[in-house]
């Protein structure tokens, strides 16, 4: 007999996940978590580092039941567990996940650039934290993503967490050969427009980048010195550093 009768289970999207940190203090501030990596994202942007997570089949890939298994094993040592990526949103297997993740009593979070919204209206009530990246003004998102059109998600993103109530950050990386100082200033009105004022800028790392050009124009990082930060709290006034 097969399982499609009344009653039967709908069958699990499988969610693949390219890698694991078992500890964590910095992925979700405040929380101690277990940060699990999704293999895939559509975007190329160039200071990715986590470019092996990139392509949607990976070389180190984990299943779901077996991560499912090792948070078992933490239960007790762990608040929680954040989804990361790669873009984990890419992956319908997500919200079976979430609930494998609660239902072992961690609380749970989500590192996001916004870029399928559909589906995050099925995701918020599972989910206790977001962390949403906007990366750029929406009209020059191509610069960062490498992919035309690709800007209107994580506002869409946006406003849907707000109207949610689910706590969430909204974080911009900084290379400023892909986002100078005026198109940070852009997107800062642009946050400020759709009602942000906090806003968390993370100087660009060469670790973990492929892009040689990105990594020799800023080995050391970027610097967002205070004359900008001062501009840019003009707009949005909670805008901080986060190195
Ligand atoms: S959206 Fe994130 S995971 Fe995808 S390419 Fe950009 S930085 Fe990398």
């Amino acid at each position: 007999m097969g399982g499609s009768g009344p009653g039967a289970a709908a069958p699990r999207a499988p969610f693949r996940a390219g890698g694991i940190v078992p500890f964590s203090t910095t992925d979700w501030p405040g929380r101690l978590a277990a940060v699990v990596f999704a293999q895939g994202c559509p975007w190329r942007c160039g200071y990715c580092h986590n470019p092996h997570l990139i392509p949607f089949r990976g070389d180190d890939e984990r299943d779901w039941p077996s991560v499912l298994a090792w948070l078992a094993t933490r239960k007790g040592l762990l608040e929680a567990v954040v989804f990361s990526g790669g873009e984990p949103t890419a992956q319908p297997g997500l919200v079976d996940a979430l609930r494998d993740a609660r239902e072992l009593g961690f609380l749970t979070g989500l590192h996001t650039a916004g870029i399928y919204p559909r589906g995050l209206p099925e995701l918020l009530p599972l989910l206790d934290w977001v962390g949403l990246d906007v990366k750029a003004p929406a009209a020059e998102y191509r610069q960062v993503t490498g992919v035309a059109g690709s800007g209107m998600g994580a506002f869409v993103a946006l406003a849907l967490l707000q109207q949610s109530g689910v706590p969430f950050e909204v974080r911009t990386t900084v290379h400023f050969d892909l986002t100078p100082p005026d198109a940070l200033e852009r997107l800062a009105h642009e946050l400020a427009d759709a009602g942000v004022r906090e806003w968390i800028l993370q100087p660009f790392r060469a670790q973990g980048c492929a892009d040689e050009a990105l990594n020799a124009a800023a080995p050391q990082g970027a610097r967002i010195g205070e004359a900008l930060l001062a501009r840019l709290r003009e707009v949005v006034p909670e805008a901080v550093v986060r190195a």
